[in-house]
């Protein structure tokens, strides 16, 4: 569970397993819905008042978010990697395909075939190198790459505040880091070796970046690697926790849930449709200003429905192999396979025809300083 969190985890699992359908409806319609309203709305009884928790969730979502969705693309820089997760054809020991770290070049050809979709905000992706996505090369990326997007946010590996200090100077505006689990006994099982074997290294994250002025912190843990109720509970704590620690960031939720990968890793607690929509109206209701997005992972129809009642921010056209845009990438090994293959413009046309607006830039530095 998350450390800093108060009620213990029996008592955690007892209220989800013994909340009913008339608590979850209570705490959907609440007005000010907290973290024991969150335990009811993710209970098994709340699937059954789904209905109720779309259109809470989309009044809501309608309320912080109106009719737009925001865009991004992913970028990834490079695929070696030290660490040694067991769930990710990037790990140190997973050997057979050709791995690679662009060069300057590649990334800006990379960078220039997605803004050629006008998409105008990136996130940096690289595997865990040290020796290669030092802070001061990880920086003169952020420094390129800012004179051709409006927003940058990074997920690589965990930096020091310094570090983050440094990346927010070179034009790095968001962080994403995925905590994998929070249970502190499976992440040591699922992260044998390498550097993110440090459980509190990777927890502390998000409030490092922080304090070095990141405004957005992303945060999420892979589902499917423990069951995902008491994950989700932990997520929240964690949310509630940052939202005092870092009040001047703004959190961004993300359900990442495990992709089939080259490497044939089976998750032993996969998450279902209808599980990943429920956590995410619920997340919704209980946080209603959060951001949320949700990426290609998900399949065309939940990503073009999810967008309408709970998340507000969704990749398009992803690739997820370093030069899958622009430089020739066959034969690389991709992190995980992606379900929405869509190219932007049919990613745009579908959130245009739902009678949302696309939007591409949301945010400018001159405002507010
Ligand atoms: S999940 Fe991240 S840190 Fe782990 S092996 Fe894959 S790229 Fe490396």
């Amino acid at each position: 569970m998350f450390p800093h969190l108060k009620t213990p985890k029996a008592e955690i699992e007892a209220r989800i397993a013994a909340a009913t359908e008339s608590d979850a409806v209570a705490s959907a319609t609440k007005e000010r819905p907290g973290f024991f309203d969150l335990l009811n709305l993710i209970s098994p009884a709340a699937s059954g008042c789904m209905p109720l928790l779309r259109s809470r969730a989309a009044q809501e979502r309608r309320r912080y978010y109106g009719r737009t969705v925001s865009v991004y693309a992913p970028l990834y820089i490079g695929n070696t990697c030290v660490n040694s997760c067991r769930y990710c054809d990037f790990r140190v020991q997973h050997q057979g395909t050709a791995r690679k770290d662009l060069t300057m070049d590649e990334i800006l050809m990379e960078a220039a075939a997605v803004r050629a979709s006008g998409i105008d905000s990136l996130l940096v992706v690289a595997g865990e190198n040290p020796r290669v996505n030092s802070v001061e090369h990880l920086a003169e990326v952020g420094r390129e790459l800012k004179k051709r997007f409006s927003y940058l946010a990074l997920e690589v590996a965990p930096q020091t505040e310094e570090g983050y200090r440094t990346l927010f100077k070179a034009g790095f505006e968001g962080l994403t880091c995925f905590q994998e689990t929070y249970d502190e006994e499976r992440y040591g099982y699922f992260h044998p070796a390498g550097p993110k074997s440090n459980y509190r290294f990777r927890l502390e994250t998000q409030s490092r970046a922080g304090r070095a002025g990141f405004r957005t912190l992303g945060i999420a843990f892979l589902l499917g690697l423990v069951p995902w109720r008491l994950e989700a509970a932990s997520l929240a704590a964690h949310a509630l926790w940052l939202q005092k620690e870092c009040w001047r960031s703004r959190i961004q939720f993300a359900f990442p849930r495990f992709c089939p990968t080259e490497g044939g890793f089976q998750p032993e607690h996969p998450v279902c449709d209808g599980d990943l929509e429920q956590m995410m109206l619920a997340f919704r209701i209980v946080f209603p200003r959060c951001c949320m997005t949700v990426s290609t992972r998900e399949a065309p129809a939940f990503r073009d429905a999810i967008v309408q009642t709970a998340a507000d921010n969704m990749s398009a056209g992803s690739r997820v192999t370093p030069g899958g845009y622009a430089v020739a990438a066959d034969g690389d090994v991709a992190q995980f396979t992606l379900t929405d293959k869509r190219p932007p413009e049919e990613v745009f046309a579908a959130i245009r025809a739902n009678g949302q607006e696309v939007v591409f830039k949301n945010w400018d530095n001159r405002i507010g300083g």
